[in-house]
C-alpha cells in the first residue's frame, strides 16, 4: 500500500567467516557500531516517510470532506473535488484525491451520483439524506427530502424483502415551468 518501502536489514552483526569474536574484536565492533547507527537512521527515516504519508493521506481525507461540506447546494465531480484540493496542497496527485474519494464511497461517508451531467458527482453523507429532481428540460435540479421516498422505499423491504441503500436518489423528468411550455 505504501509507495516508501521499508528499508532493507544489514547483516549487522554477521562476523566474517573464520573469524572468531575474539582476536581482532575491537575493529569487528566498530564496524558494527557503525553498522548498527546506519540501521538506526536508515528505520529512523523509513518511520518519518511513513509518518508523513499518512499525514497526507489524512490532510487530504480532510479537505476532500471539507470541500463537500461547502458545497452542499452544488455536487462536486472528481476533477471538481481535485481542484479544491491542490489549493491548499499543490503537490497532491489527481489519483490520491480519487483513491481518498473512493474509500470515502466504501465506507459510507460519501454517496456517489449520476445526475445527467456527464460526470459522477460526490455528496457528503451527514445527519439528514436528501434525493433530487432533475429536470431534463432546463437541467434544474431540485432537492427533496427524504420523507417523499421512505414511504416508497418501506414498501420496498415489506413486498420484495429488500433494504435499499440508496442514500442520494436522482429521478429525472419534467419541471412544472418545463410541462407549461410544453402544452
Ligand atoms: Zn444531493
Ligand atoms: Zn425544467
Amino acid at each position: 500500500m505504501w509507495a516508501v518501502q521499508p528499508p532493507k536489514i544489514l547483516p549487522m552483526l554477521r562476523l566474517p567467516a573464520g573469524k572468531g569474536a575474539q582476536g581482532d574484536g575491537e575493529q569487528n565492533g566498530c564496524e558494527c557500531y557503525i553498522i548498527i547507527i546506519l540501521q538506526i537512521i536508515a528505520i529512523a527515516n523509513y518511520c518519518i516517510m511513513v509518518h508523513n504519508q499518512t499525514m497526507r493521506a489524512s490532510s487530504v481525507t480532510s479537505l476532500v470532506l471539507q470541500a463537500l461540506e461547502k458545497s452542499q447546494a452544488r455536487h462536486l465531480t472528481a476533477q471538481e473535488l481535485y481542484e479544491q484540493v491542490r489549493q491548499q496542497l499543490p503537490a497532491v496527485n489527481p489519483s490520491t484525491v480519487y483513491r481518498t474519494l473512493d474509500r470515502l464511497v466504501q465506507a459510507g461517508r460519501v454517496s456517489i451520483s449520476d445526475m445527467g451531467t456527464g460526470a459522477a458527482v460526490y455528496q457528503v453523507i451527514t445527519g439528514g439524506i436528501h434525493h433530487h429532481l432533475v429536470c431534463q428540460g432546463c437541467r434544474r435540479v431540485f432537492e427533496i427530502d427524504h420523507e417523499d421516498v421512505a414511504a416508497f422505499f418501506a414498501r420496498i423491504k415489506i413486498s420484495r424483502h429488500f433494504q435499499v441503500a440508496t442514500n442520494h436518489l436522482v429521478l429525472f423528468g419534467i419541471c412544472e415551468d418545463c410541462s407549461r411550455k410544453l402544452e
